[in-house]
Formats: C-alpha cells, sequence, structure tokens
C-alpha cells in the first residue's frame, strides 16, 4: 500500500522541516507548499539525508486559492499539516496587516481549498502566545484566550475560525498545538534552526555567540522575581513537537471535531538555566552580560503538558541538556546553515524522491516578503 500523503504548508521551516521529518518515520509522504519567504529549500535536502526521502516542494503561497487546487488535484493528499505563517511578534506590531492577512487569510483560504478537495483532516501550528502574559502558570488548554499583540491574536482568531468550522461540520477532524518555546535541533546535526538575519529568540542566539558570530548574549533583565531573576520559558524539544503533530494527525484522523493541546514539557526553566545546560554541551563558558528587561516580555510561563497526553498520548521525551547539545550539534556542524555542505557520511542513504519539486503560483509576485 502506498504511504499516504500529507501536505505540510510551511514545511522548509524550522518546525516544518524537523516535522517532515517524524512523518517519514511513522510512514507518511510529506508534500511541501512553502514561498521559502523564511526558508531554504535545502532544508529538505537535509531531511533527505536523514530518512532517505525528500519531500515534494511545491513552491507556491498558502494564500493562493489556484495553487492550493492544483496542489490538490496533482497529489492525493488525505491531510494537511499547517505551519505557514509569519511568526515575528515585533514585526506584528509594525506591519499587523500582513499577519492577518498571511496567518488569517492564508488559513482561510487553506479550509476552503481543502473543502473543495474533500480533505478534512488537519492539524494547525497555533501558539501559547494566545494565551498572553498574565495567566497563572502552569497554563491549561482551558486558560481564556488573552493574547497582547497582533501575531496571538492572528493565532486566537484562526483557532475560534477552526472552532467553528468543526462545530458546523462533523465530517472535520482538526487539532490546534500550542507550541511553547520549540528549541532544539535534529539529534543528527543536519537540520535545526536558521533565522534569516539576527535572532530574536533565545536559543539561536546563543548559538550565534557560541560560534563566534555575535560578541555575547544580553540577557533581558535579572531582576524578576523567578528562581534566579532571569525570564522562565517552557524550552520544548522540535523533534518532541514534530513527534506531536504525527499523534495529533493520527488522532485528527480518527475522531471528528477540534482540539486544543499545549505543547510544552511542563517545566520553566531560566535563562540563565538555559545557558548552563549549553555550556555543559559546549564544554566551555558562554559569553554574556545582564540587559535591561526586553518591553512586552513576560516573566514566567509555563504549560499544563496534560492535555496532549490524555487526548492522544504525546508527551515531551528529551530534555534540556539534549535540546542543547543538538543544538550545539548542528550549529558547529553547520556555522553558515544549509550553505554548508552536508557531511559525506550523510550522503551516503538510498534516496527515493516522490516526485520533482515544483512551482504552483498563479498570481506570480503575490508572495510576501
Ligand atoms: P518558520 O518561519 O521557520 O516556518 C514558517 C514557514 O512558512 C517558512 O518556511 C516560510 O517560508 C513559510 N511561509 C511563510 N509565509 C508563507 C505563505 N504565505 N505561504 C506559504 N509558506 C509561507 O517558523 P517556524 O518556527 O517553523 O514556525 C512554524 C509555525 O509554528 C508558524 O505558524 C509559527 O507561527 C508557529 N509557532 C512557532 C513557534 C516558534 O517558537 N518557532 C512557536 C509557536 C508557534
Ligand atoms: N532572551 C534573552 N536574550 C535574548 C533573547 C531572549 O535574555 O537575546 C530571554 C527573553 O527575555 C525570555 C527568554 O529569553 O525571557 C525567551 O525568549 P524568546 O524570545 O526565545 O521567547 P519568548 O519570549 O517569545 O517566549
Amino acid at each position: 500500500m502506498r504511504a499516504p500523503r500529507i501536505l505540510v504548508t510551511g514545511g522548509a521551516g524550522f518546525i516544518g522541516s524537523h516535522t517532515c521529518v517524524a512523518l517519514i518515520a511513522a510512514g507518511y509522504l510529506p508534500v511541501v507548499l512553502d514561498t521559502l519567504v523564511n526558508s531554504d529549500a535545502r532544508s529538505l535536502q537535509r531531511v533527505a539525508c536523514i530518512t532517505g526521502v525528500e519531500p515534494v516542494l511545491v513552491c507556491g503561497d498558502v494564500r493562493d486559492a489556484l495553487a492550493l487546487d492544483r496542489v490538490f488535484a496533482a497529489y492525493d493528499v488525505s491531510a494537511v499539516v499547517h505551519l505557514a505563517g509569519l511568526k515575528a511578534v515585533g514585526e506584528s506590531v509594525v506591519d499587523p496587516v500582513s499577519y492577518y492577512d498571511v496567518n488569517l487569510a492564508g488559513t482561510l483560504a487553506l479550509v476552503q481549498a481543502m473543502d473543495r478537495a474533500g480533505v478534512r483532516t488537519l492539524v494547525f501550528s497555533s501558539s501559547a502566545t494566545v494565551y498572553g502574559d498574565s495567566q497563572p502558570s502552569p497554563i491549561a488548554e482551558s486558560a481564556p484566550y488573552a493574547a497582547v499583540n497582533p501575531y496571538g491574536r492572528t493565532k486566537a482568531m484562526v483557532e475560534s475560525l477552526l472552532a467553528d468550522l468543526a462545530r458546523a461540520d462533523a465530517r472535520w477532524g482538526i487539532a490546534c498545538l500550542r507550541y511553547f518555546n520549540p528549541i532544539g535541533a535534529h539529534e543528527s546535526g543536519l537540520l535545526g534552526e536558521r533565522p534569516h538575519g539576527p535572532p530574536n529568540n533565545l536559543m539561536p542566539y546563543i548559538t550565534q555567540v557560541a560560534a563566534g558570530q555575535r560578541e555575547c548574549l544580553v540577557v533581558h533583565g535579572a531582576d524578576y522575581d523567578t528562581i534566579d531573576g532571569t525570564g522562565v520559558r517552557d524550552y520544548v524539544h522540535v523533534m518532541d513537537v514534530a513527534e506531536g503533530h504525527v499523534a495529533a494527525l493520527r488522532h485528527a484522523a480518527r475522531r471528528p471535531g477540534i482540539l486544543m493541546a499545549n505543547l510544552g514539557t511542563g517545566r520553566g526553566a531560566s535563562v540563565l538555566e538555559v545557558v548552563s545546560a549549553f555550556e555543559r554541551a559546549m564544554r566551555r563558558p558562554l559569553a554574556l552580560r545582564i540587559g535591561p528587561r526586553r518591553p512586552g516580555d513576560a516573566p514566567a510561563y509555563w504549560a499544563d503538558a496534560r492535555g496532549a497526553w490524555q487526548a492522544f498520548g504525546w508527551r515531551a521525551r528529551r530534555d534540556l541538556d539534549q535540546m542543547c547539545a543538538d543544538s550545539w550539534r548542528w550549529q558547529a556542524a553547520n556555522p553558515h546553515g544549509f550553505d554548508d555542505p552536508a557531511p559525506a557520511h550523510a550522503s551516503g542513504l538510498p534516496r527515493f524522491q516522490d516526485n520533482t519539486s515544483t512551482s504552483i503560483n498563479s498570481k506570480p509576485g503575490h508572495s510576501h516578503a
């Protein structure tokens, strides 16, 4: 029997490419739709180095209805994992319209195309930002929506759209996964995070300081009411997150309705605890200085992670030391990201390509920059 094909929007990105690895390991064939606005097609070659299967890449925009129809017509897709979107909180404050366009209108175009194609199983990349910054931790899925920026509001609106859809039409099975702070890299060192431009987030900043590409980490505040004064987050390994998509997909395919699930470890770690774990991984100290608080930062939050376990048997298995060890292995082996050639031993795997990569753009120039 042929492996079921899964459309992975945004599948060339950080979480998407790791999700492709997990899907292939679970016996699925990913078909990626991505504009590559914040990613690199070579991530999918690295997926092939790890798994022996190179996902099809369709260069196209999730807002483009005709492109979506062509993808569904060309590939016998049985479900969709929807990760395509814009994700920088600060940028969403400055340019909210682009965020509503890509994240909200993009999801609307996607579910309309899915409906036309008769594909009604969907896993959606949501975010802990839907909770805002004032909920007591651990935060359970029952906490109210209280996003404090346009990015978070686009995620909350998409969840509401999908909830209304699932209520109206019992043929849909939908899982919204609220990620906390995904970090780490594939344990092979072949696949990891390579942000375009200076990193906003803690882990890519740490890895670039460790690699000598930036002078020192600036810790954004050490006067919070936390274990050591620095901000606390629920860091979760990106491969655990990737495997969470597979478990949620199986659940959504079997059970009509909608499910909201946190993907976190249920434990918080401070900035200095992350730095210590990273120093253990690279066996030397990391240059840092304490700076002022970052405007808009919440002091501390972490997930109540029991819901995903109860609903679809997923829980995070990898700890902070492994997250840091894997991040460092990726950075050390690929200081220039995907510009570095994959190690020779990785290319020896037999490769299977589902089909040729292609471009399905009905509106040239429509892609977001
Ligand atoms: P990423 O930027 O690496 O991946 C997003 C992908 O979507 C990129 O490959 C980008 O090129 C693509 N894309 C953007 N606009 C598109 C469009 N209009 N059409 C098609 N493709 C488009 O980010 P990521 O960290 O892998 O995040 C994936 C998803 O997870 C996003 O929806 C993000 O909001 C969500 N999320 C991420 C985090 C995190 O910390 N990384 C946390 C919570 C939620
Ligand atoms: N942080 C920091 N220095 C940096 C980037 C982040 O001290 O260069 C801190 C930040 O203040 C927060 C934690 O690291 O307490 C996680 O920040 P990140 O931006 O990765 O995630 P988010 O705040 O969006 O959850």
